[in-house]
């Protein structure tokens, strides 16, 4: 009797989260719903570092992890006052041309990259783009997608508690996680106000671009260019972009 009102009650929490789920679906907004909350972001994040602690080799100490610090310092009280999550940079120990951002917070810098981006300028239009991917919760709608796409949303959303196994049966990946070209759009466009507001060189995400595509055709792709396709547009626009704002003195 008791075991069978306890399946009823699961059974009306799926049906009504089912609902909202429909709801929010076929409102009118065409965009794919958040299903995570903040507080669970910043969960998944947390889990994520942790394994990714295990697998890297973390830097330091040095000339790369001081220069990322002290881009770190002046640019993520930006990302933090306008979404409030604990964010953290971490240095891998990898040849590897690559940087990522988990959701809830924590972003990752290869050697690799720190060492193709010459310049405190460089490295902050990169950590720039990488904190809007956390501002602007991208990874967090990536997953709600992926979720409705597997028929895993109704699971999640009848079990709150099962976030950590929804997640690693959708085998994400944030190292090499592809989010839409307007996720991308808007992190190079928010990246830029980032790395202008912090008093970087505006030129930096432009010059970055160009030194990326060098590197791309002479010795092998950067990886972080596979996640982040380097397309003619998105150069142009990071020129435009500096060139209206060295003549106007207004962001985009
Ligand atoms: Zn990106």
């Amino acid at each position: 009797m008791a075991e069978n009102r306890n399946k009823s009650s699961l059974i009306a929490i799926v049906s009504i989260n089912l609902m909202v789920l429909s709801a929010m679906l076929t409102g009118c907004n065409a965009r794919t719903p958040n299903l995570l909350s903040k507080s669970q972001e910043i969960q998944l994040g947390k889990q994520l570092s942790a394994e990714q602690a295990e697998q890297s080799q973390f830097i330091t100490s040095g000339p790369e992890y001081e220069r990322l610090k002290r881009v770190e310092a002046k640019l993520i009280p930006l990302a933090k006052a306008d979404y409030d999550v604990p964010y953290t940079v971490q240095l891998i120990d990898s040849p590897e041309v690559n940087a990522f951002a988990a959701p809830g917070g924590p972003i990752y810098f290869y050697l690799g990259l720190m060492k193709l981006a010459s310049s405190d300028d460089e490295v902050a239009s990169v950590l720039g783009h990488e904190a809007t991917h956390i501002v602007k919760r991208h990874s967090a709608k990536q997953i709600s997608d992926q979720m409705l796409k597997s028929n895993l949303a109704a699971i999640f959303l009848g079990n709150q508690g099962e976030l950590a196994q929804v997640a690693a049966s959708l085998l994400i990946n944030f190292q090499s996680m592809k989010f839409s070209r307007d996720d991308e759009g808007q992190s190079d466009e928010n990246g830029f106000r980032y790395l202008v507001r912090a008093g970087y060189n505006p030129d930096a995400m432009a010059s970055f671009f160009e030194k990326m595509g060098k590197a791309a055709g002479s010795s092998g792709s950067p990886e972080w260019l596979q996640s982040h396709p380097l397309t003619d547009t998105r150069v142009k626009k990071a020129r435009q972009r500096a060139e209206d704002y060295k003549s106007t003195g207004a962001l985009p």
